[in-house]
Formats: structure tokens, sequence, C-alpha cells
């Protein structure tokens, strides 16, 4: 079985933590807790705002903002990007040393400075071609399986019990479940 992404491009999953045989997503509480928690952060990341948008934009502009597409970084420390916005990210990543905070919980932060001082990738970095050339160094989905996995996981969180939740360690503080 293989890698596969969900709803965003860039998180993977081996795909036999996350669909059974028949291809039906998981219980929550089947998956290793390390996917869970990814999955369960993911759902909510669906439909927020790209980091860098965010930035340039605020809440004030909030309509201008893209709705982010691909996700790098740990849970909870990462990062999320826009098409627009994701040559700028991993020209950091790759070009300027923004690898050293790889699987640290300040990648988001020192990329979000970063950009805030005004740190943008060259006219024309590929950003795809890019990762294509390298393809095992960053993680990077090829076609998200289809928002229907997330759909179905939101499902799941809405109707476990508190303390089903509480047992499973789902973290649902900023969920908009
Ligand atoms: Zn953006």
């Amino acid at each position: 079985m293989g890698k596969v992404s969900i709803g965003l491009r860039g998180w993977r999953f081996d795909e036999e933590d996350v669909f059974d045989e028949d291809g039906e997503i998981r219980g929550l509480e089947e998956m290793p807790a390390d996917t869970r928690h990814r999955i369960v952060r993911l759902s909510s990341l669906m439909g927020e705002p790209c980091n860098a948008c965010w930035l340039l934009y605020g809440e004030d502009d909030i309509e201008q903002c893209n709705p982010g597409t691909i996700v790098y970084g740990e849970p909870l420390a990462e990062v999320l990007l826009c098409g627009d916005h994701e040559a700028d990210f991993l020209y950091w990543f790759r070009e300027l040393g923004g690898e050293e905070f790889a699987g640290s919980g300040v990648l988001a932060d020192e990329f979000h400075e970063w950009f805030l001082d005004g740190g943008r990738a060259p006219d024309g970095y590929g950003g795809l071609d890019h990762v294509q050339r390298h393809p095992d160094a960053l993680p990077n989905g090829a076609d998200p399986t289809e928002s229907e996995s997330i759909d179905e996981v939101e499902r799941q969180l809405d109707e476990m019990a508190d303390a089903e939740r509480e047992a499973l360690d789902v973290d649902l503080d900023d969920l908009d479940v």
C-alpha cells in the first residue's frame, strides 16, 4: 500500500492506516495515534485561509485570502499555503535554510517572520517543478483523495461523546466541529 494525501496536499499517510480493505476511511479509534492527530488537525484546516495571505490581508480583509491547499510541517505548527504562496515557502525552506526547522514547533513562526519581513521567492521560482525534482525531500501529495474522507472524519467527531474524544486524546481546542 502506498502513501496518500487527504483533503489537502502535503501531509501524507500510509494508506492502510487510514483506509480499510474496502477503501472506506477507518474509524478514528482504529488509527495510530499520530495519524489520528494529523487527520483531526487536517479536518480543522480545511477551508482555512493560506497563512501568507492572512499575513498580507488579515481578518479585516479576509475575503482577499485564498483557502490553503497544501500543508507542511507538524500539526499545530504547520504552514498552510495557497498555490500562489507555495513557491515562497519552498524557496525559504530549500534555499534559505528553512529546512533546519523541519519537524520543529517553530517552523511556522520562522516562515511567518521571513514573509512579514518581505521575503518572497524570486519571480519564476518553480514551486511544483522544484518539488518534482526532489520527490523525497518534502511530502508532495499527488492527487489528494476527495474531501469526502474529511467529511467522514468530521461526522465521526460530531458523533463522539466528549468522553470518547478525551479517551482518544483528540485535541479539539480549535476545531470548529
Ligand atoms: Zn496565499
